[in-house]
């Protein structure tokens, strides 16, 4: 598995990790299995949240990490009702139960809420980061003038990553929010890379073909050729519980598009204008 450095970490960080959202819905021991296969085939970076199952995921990942934790770089995120600064260690402590670890690699704010200072949230992270309990944190959902922001606040280097929608269908973010991370060496994780349960294009479809056409040559499906693209400047934590295909997403770090494919990709899902991150 390609892996590179995650925003200013020293840490090297699978490409292509696994998200959990909604998995509470799915067969536990389904979910097992998925998070082992994708430790096995390097898919490390395991991308969490204390909303997801209100917590329920969280739990059954503890069970899925029991002795394979040091393998996994484990990402849990806080809710903005609870990014007052005591709030926000109390969350992390209930997350650290329920994953059943002493640390997170990865401490994220889901999204921007109201009412409290980013410097407060940001302080608390920095007392996790002190103790122990984190070793990095981050921010979600963070337009270009929340970033700036949010430097401002916390000073360079501190910000590990940007975790931002971003699949094909939706490329709003290569405006302005990717050139802006890059210049100021945070990690943009693209979330839900597939669209979603059900948001990808069809077989049948411009872009369906497109995607057909560009993979035949590389003996890559169609989700494996929308990883490689994203992947070119951002980690992504497509979603899976099913083992095969985790199998089949993990593979797509080794596929390179080149010029000609990229060109095609470009005209069949056209960047647009800018139109905004998704208000949560
Ligand atoms: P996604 O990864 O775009 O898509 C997940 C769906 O694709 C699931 O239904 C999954 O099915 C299916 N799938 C995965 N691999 C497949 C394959 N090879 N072939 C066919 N179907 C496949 O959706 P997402 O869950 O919205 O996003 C990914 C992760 O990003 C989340 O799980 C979460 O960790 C994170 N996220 C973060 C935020 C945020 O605000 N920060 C928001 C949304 C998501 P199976 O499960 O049946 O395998």
């Amino acid at each position: 598995m390609i892996a590179r450095k995650l925003g200013p970490l020293d840490a090297e960080v699978p490409v292509i990790g696994l998200g959990t959202w909604q998995m509470e819905d799915d067969d536990e021991a389904d979910v097992v299995r998925a998070v082992h296969r994708a430790i096995e085939l390097g898919a490390t970076h395991v991308d969490t949240a204390e909303m997801y199952g209100s917590g329920r995921v969280e739990q059954i990942l503890g069970k899925a990490l029991a002795g394979k934790r040091d393998r996994v770089f484990l990402a849990s995120k806080v809710l903005p009702r609870n990014a007052e600064r005591d709030a926000v260690i109390r969350a992390c402590e209930r997350s650290l139960r329920r994953l059943d670890t002493d640390h997170l690699d990865l401490y994220v704010l889901h999204w921007r809420g109201s009412g409290v200072p980013l410097a407060e949230t940001f302080g608390a992270f920095e007392a996790l980061r002190a103790s122990g309990k984190i070793r990095a944190w981050g921010v979600s959902n963070f337009d270009v003038s929340d970033l700036a922001e949010a430097v401002g606040v916390a000073g360079p280097g501190k910000i590990a990553c940007n975790q931002v929608l971003y699949h094909l269908g939706d490329r709003t973010i290569e405006h302005d929010v990717i050139p802006w991370c890059e210049r100021h060496q945070i990690a943009v994780v693209a979330y839900s890379p597939f669209g979603s349960a059900g948001g990808f294009p069809s077989r049948s479809s411009p872009g369906g073909k497109a995607l057909a056409d560009v993979g035949k040559p590389l003996g890559a499906t169609a989700r494996q050729v929308a990883l490689a693209y994203l992947t070119r400047r951002a980690f992504a934590i497509p979603k899976a519980s099913r083992v095969e295909h985790v199998a089949e997403n993990t593979a797509a770090a080794a596929i390179t598009l080149d010029e000609v494919a990229i060109a095609r990709l470009d005209r069949a899902f056209p960047r647009g204008p800018w139109r905004g991150l998704p208000t949560l």
